[in-house]
């Protein structure tokens, strides 16, 4: 299994020229095997050869480039042939029909050891062909995403070199093998898992003397969503009030598209650095079955429940939640599937004496009982004891409780370097280990 890193580049000057004319030459030459393809098929009654493919076109200038690149151009199209055909005959999928449109760009590919290598003098060259010479880059740094560990070039395969649109920059795309040591994780040892908004997980395992919890916060992510939600609307108002297609409208999309972007690509480390936290802590508890708290189509159910309809944020806040990546990052990162148990009234049930409470704020107090907790923490205590024994049950109230606080971090502004490595970026000192540790039952401040 191979994964894929995306790295952002600088290409300025030059590079930057040669950059997009060498991916607008695969995609004239994307687009030249197309009517080929088309010709050749209905001449032959099957598809070209890659050599017959290649032959057939003989525009100098289009072929300006790296065999292996052109090779890549070939492959894609035959793959791209190759899913339309199952899209048209198995799967049926409406509306498909074998590539036709012309492509004005297209990524280029650099296979390993022809396309790209690292020079003596530790640069990553890319290979534009013969006539054109090469693209020499600083050596990216590619973080295996489940391991959070650096993967050296050696390892590296094929390097795409792609036009982001949104973000408008170059990035480099490079794959990676998977393999890696998986450690011994136990199936026997349960680590419930509490999903929310202010907190995305909260993490429970039981230990020798009661339990310990690691409560997670994305409050960053509020963040970075509501500066999104607000300068997008801002720039949409702008856009509605111009002609659509003119200069200024086109200079509004381009603000739109990076504003997302820049969103897109904070949220989605944000929530790799939440599963990265959330790895370590199964993988240090050795706990071989995860087990969450089961919220899907709470969206739905935000409408008509016994509560009362959500408001019109709450309902935005959970519609961008998302746990879904979240959840599939966990299991990618730990190699352990994830199970699901309902989740009802897990936060509001009293893990003492199962009294169902309605706690406000972010602290837990049972008016049955006193028993005091963080909120989430007792979700996720809940759902790990209905993991384990089926139900609810209660715990001793003297339980010692160990609760933990981890916070992701947000990524510093125009820092794009960063981007790969702040994954597994350790967060700030005070936050970084514990930084609080009561017993049951204990006054909740850090949960503010
Ligand atoms: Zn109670």
């Amino acid at each position: 299994m191979y994964r894929t890193a995306v790295v952002p580049v600088r290409l300025e000057g030059a590079d930057r020229r040669r950059a997009f004319e060498v991916t607008h030459r695969a995609g004239l030459l994307y687009t030249a095997l197309i009517a080929q393809n088309n010709e050749f098929y209905a001449a032959n009654g099957r598809a070209p050869s890659q050599g017959e493919a290649l032959g057939s076109v003989t525009d100098p200038d289009v072929l300006r480039m790296h065999a292996h690149t052109k090779i890549g151009v070939y492959t894609r199209l035959m793959e791209n042939i190759g899913t339309a055909l199952s899209n048209m005959s198995g799967d049926k999928v409406e509306g498909a029909r074998l590539p036709w449109r012309a492509k004005q760009y297209m990524p280029v590919t650099f296979t390993a050891g022809y396309g790209w290598r690292i020079t003596p003098a530790g640069r990553l060259s890319l290979s534009l062909g013969r006539a054109d010479g090469r693209l020499l880059l600083p050596v990216p740094s590619v973080v295996d995403a489940r391991t959070g560990q650096p993967v050296p070039c050696d390892a590296w395969g094929e390097i795409e070199l792609c036009w982001d649109r949104d973000n408008r920059r170059w990035a480099l795309h490079i794959s990676y093998p998977t393999e890696w040591a998986v450690p011994v994780l136990d199936p026997a040892i349960v680590v419930g898992v509490d999903e929310g908004i202010i907190n995305p997980m909260t993490l429970a395992v039981k230990t020798d003397d009661g339990y310990a919890v690691t409560v997670i916060n994305g409050r960053a992510a509020r963040a970075v969503k509501h500066r999104r939600n607000t300068s997008v609307a801002k720039v949409v108002r702008a856009k509605s009030r111009c002609r659509k297609g003119s200069r200024r409208w086109k200079k509004l999309d381009r603000a739109e598209r990076r504003a997302k972007g820049k969103a897109t690509t904070a949220l989605r480390n944000i929530d790799h650095q939440v599963t990265r936290k959330a790895a370590k802590f199964v993988q240090a508890a050795g706990a071989g079955t995860i087990t969450v708290g089961d919220v899907r189509g709470i969206e739905k159910n935000t409408r008509h429940t016994e509560r009362k309809r959500a408001g019109r944020h709450q309902r935005r806040r959970l519609s961008q939640w998302s746990r879904g990546r979240q959840e599939r990052y966990l299991g990618e990162k730990t190699s352990v599937a994830l199970t699901h148990v309902d989740e009802s009234y897990s936060s509001r049930t009293c893990p003492a004496c199962l009294t169902r409470n309605h706690p406000t704020g972010r602290n837990y107090q049972c008016r049955a009982c006193g028993f005091t907790c963080h909120r989430d923490a007792v979700g996720a205590i809940n759902i790990l004891n209905r993991a384990t024994y089926g139900s609810y049950t209660r715990i001793d109230p003297t339980t010692r409780v160990r609760v933990t606080y981890l916070r992701a971090t947000p990524l510093p502004q125009h820092s794009e370097a960063a981007l790969s490595t702040a994954q597994m970026r350790a967060t700030t000192a005070t936050t970084g280990r514990v930084s609080q540790e009561s017993e049951v039952p204990y006054p909740d401040q850090a949960a503010a």
